[in-house]
């Protein structure tokens, strides 16, 4: 078993455990595989091990694995399945980029980002998938709109032709125990149902990564971003 394929049972079995925990149904909660800073071998890997989503931070970076992970897949005879989720920031100069190579974008924190998205998305993909970035505990230097801007922004992109708002994404500051972070997570848990109580019907509540997906699960989370857990620790960007 290779390295990635073992990381990958162990944070499976760390969600199922934090399910159960929950009361919750393990298949509620959805692994996206962060990958940003690791090649496409390591993408590859993961995919042999069963691994579907996956998540990458720098537009540029993302769009080379796509592409390269996609000749390797078709030089292999077989179709992977593969998901990708842009997961960092998203500048105007970078919606074209995005629109035409993922299936999803979790981090749409502005209206005129996610119009240029609608409006980019080529004819022939599916409508893009997208999570709003809501910055629940004000946070410094953080991106995400206010709780306050979400509602404004989530009526916006409902409306918007080829975009299909599925929820909400956040990362709260790190809090020092177990029950603070859970309670961080369910100020936005709270904001996806009010937004659902408006008839949106939103099924994608994305929170919890390596050190904390378990507070994230028992606050409501259906999806868990994790990177260093499956990947391992990541090479410093300069
Ligand atoms: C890097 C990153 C992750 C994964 O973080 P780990 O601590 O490596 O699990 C999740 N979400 C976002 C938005 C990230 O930038």
């Amino acid at each position: 078993m290779t390295t990635i394929e073992a990381n990958l049972q162990h944070v499976r079995a760390r969600i199922a455990a934090a399910c159960d925990r929950a009361g919750r149904d393990v298949n509620a909660v959805t692994l996206l595989a962060v990958s940003k800073t690791f090649d496409v071998d390591a993408v590859l890997e993961a995919v042999q091990a069963g691994q579907k989503a996956f998540g990458e931070n720098y537009i540029q970076e993302g769009v080379e694995k796509v592409l390269a992970l996609e000749d390797m897949v078709r030089s292999a005879g077989h179709d992977a399945g593969v998901e990708w989720h842009c997961i960092g920031p998203v500048q105007s100069n970078k919606t074209r980029l995005v629109a035409a190579h993922f299936q999803w974008v979790q981090s749409v924190d502005r209206i005129k980002i996610a119009q240029r998205l609608s409006d980019q998305r080529p004819e022939n993909l599916p409508p893009l998938q997208v999570c709003l970035q809501v910055n629940i505990d004000g946070g410094n230097n953080k991106s995400g709109a206010s709780p306050n801007e979400v509602f404004e922004l989530a009526e916006a992109v409902h409306a918007m032709p080829r975009l299909s708002l599925r929820g909400l994404m956040s990362i709260p500051e790190p809090a020092p125990d177990f029950e603070g972070q859970r309670n961080l997570f369910l100020r936005t848990k709270v904001l996806f149902d009010s937004l659902n109580d408006r008839g949106y019907g939103l099924d994608t509540l994305s929170m919890g990564m390596s050190d904390d997906l378990e507070a994230a699960i028992a606050a409501g989370s259906t999806m868990v971003r994790v990177g260093r857990a499956v990947f391992g620790h990541r090479p410093r960007k300069n």
